[in-house]
């Protein structure tokens, strides 16, 4: 039997991380975690240490250094804190899969790194390929490294396209479930609380990505991720709203035909096939049942009200900096909508307004995408008028 697949997990004490880690626990003979690393969760991240024996683990907020060195030591475990030893880490010999699931742009630098370094990417930090995704795909090219999607639709759609290399996609429709505010208004929308957002109907997921969720942004990040992974136009990405979240998405070839991918909602699922491909893995997971969704339905999104979206494919048709920009700029208005500082419309607001207030760079290098996402950040915090 071949030596156990050696993994890295960015974020492993988040939603993705801790289900990454089920998943490596149910599978010993195949992976073995050999880097975790968390932002501020020491507590979690400690503990996951003790319990998987990775050969180190990084803390990136250096004041929690002392805390995870002192609770890890005589047990092996190295331990590192900063975004520099991040950064470093994933260059590790012997880690053949980094797994990014850290949230934002704060994955942009780590999944360079662990590319450059030939490692394949098993990749949910999906934000890292909106602000970077030439850079990232090119390089990634260069390597000959695969990057192997995580995210449920896009994992959907690379499942679909196996065996299909030579097949031209005609169109992919992107599934959505609608999030917790589906068939609002406007004027709705403008009185939503953070708690409510926070209630997703199908996925137990972060922060960050379940108020996404909720204003359709996560689906515009989705849509960039996909014309990356996939080199589609943006005319080739149609997204629908599927309620159940059951099928996951679906791919339409240049004859008519078309392939869905289908399951209950469960994010092992699309980690397993990141983590084990091109092999899938017998488990125990629940399946689905014809007889318990007898209606499987489609609604077409309201960009009027979800305004997040369009702004997506303005973002992707412009290029460049534009993803970057709109990304960042949501980062915070993201953050202060969660905190209570501004209304859930006011996200796209601040995000339309970003996009329009900064300076559209066609090519930029990874120097241009830093300024780009620091100019935005700020742009939204003034125009917020939010003191920090
Ligand atoms: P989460 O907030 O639950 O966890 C984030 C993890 O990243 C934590 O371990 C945290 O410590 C770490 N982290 C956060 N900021 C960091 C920073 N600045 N530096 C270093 N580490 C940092 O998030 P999540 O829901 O697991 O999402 C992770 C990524 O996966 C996101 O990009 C998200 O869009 C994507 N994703 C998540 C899901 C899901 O079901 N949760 C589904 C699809 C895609
Ligand atoms: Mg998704």
């Amino acid at each position: 039997m071949p030596a156990p697949k050696q993994i890295a997990i960015l974020g492993s004490t988040g939603s993705i991380g801790t289900q990454a880690l089920e998943v490596v626990e149910q599978f010993p003979q195949k992976f073995r975690a050999s880097l975790l690393t968390a932002h501020t969760r020491a507590d979690l991240l400690i503990a996951q240490a003790l319990k998987f024996r990775p050969e180190a683990v990084v803390i990136a907020s250096e004041e929690k250094y002392l805390q995870v060195k002192n609770a890890l030591a005589g047990s092996g475990v190295a331990v590192h804190a900063g975004r520099q030893a991040l950064e470093e880490l994933v260059e590790m010999p012997g880690i053949d899969t980094v797994l990014t699931a850290l949230v934002g742009f704060a994955g942009l630098r780590p999944t360079l790194r662990a590319i450059a370094a030939g490692k394949a990417i098993a990749l949910a930090n999906k934000e890292t390929l909106v602000v970077a995704g030439a850079l990232v795909t090119a390089l990634a090219r260069q390597q000959g490294v695969p990057i192997l999607p995580v995210d449920s639709e896009h994992s959907a759609l690379f499942q679909c396209l196996v065996g299909e290399a030579h097949n031209p996609i005609e169109k992919i429709y992107l599934t959505a479930s609608g999030g917790p505010f589906r068939g609002y208004s406007y004027e709705q929308l403008r009185q939503v609380t953070p708690a409510q957002a926070l209630k997703h109907p199908n996925w137990e997921m972060g922060a960050k990505i379940t108020i996404d969720s909720a204003s359709m942004m996560n689906k515009g990040l989705e849509v960039i991720e996909a014309k990356w992974l996939f080199d589609l136009r943006p005319e080739q990405i149609e997204v629908i709203v599927h309620p159940q979240s059951i099928i996951h998405s679906v791919v339409q070839f240049t004859d008519g035909s078309m392939k869905a991918q289908m399951g209950l909602p469960d994010m092992k699922l699309p980690i397993q096939y990141a983590l084990a491909y091109p092999h899938r893995l017998a488990n125990t997971f629940a399946r689905f049942s014809f007889l318990e969704y007898p209606s499987l339905t489609f609604e077409t999104v309201d960009t009027t009200v979800f305004k997040n979206l369009k702004l997506a494919y303005h973002a992707m048709q412009a290029g460049g900096n534009m993803p970057c920009i709109l990304n960042a700029a949501n980062e915070v208005s993201n953050r202060l909508f969660r905190q209570g500082k501004i209304s859930f419309v006011a996200m796209a607001e601040l995000n339309e307004a970003a996009m329009q207030a900064l300076d559209h760079h066609p090519a930029p290098a990874l120097e241009d995408l830093i300024q780009a996402d620091a100019a935005s950040r700020a742009f939204v915090l003034k125009a917020a008028k939010v003191k920090v």
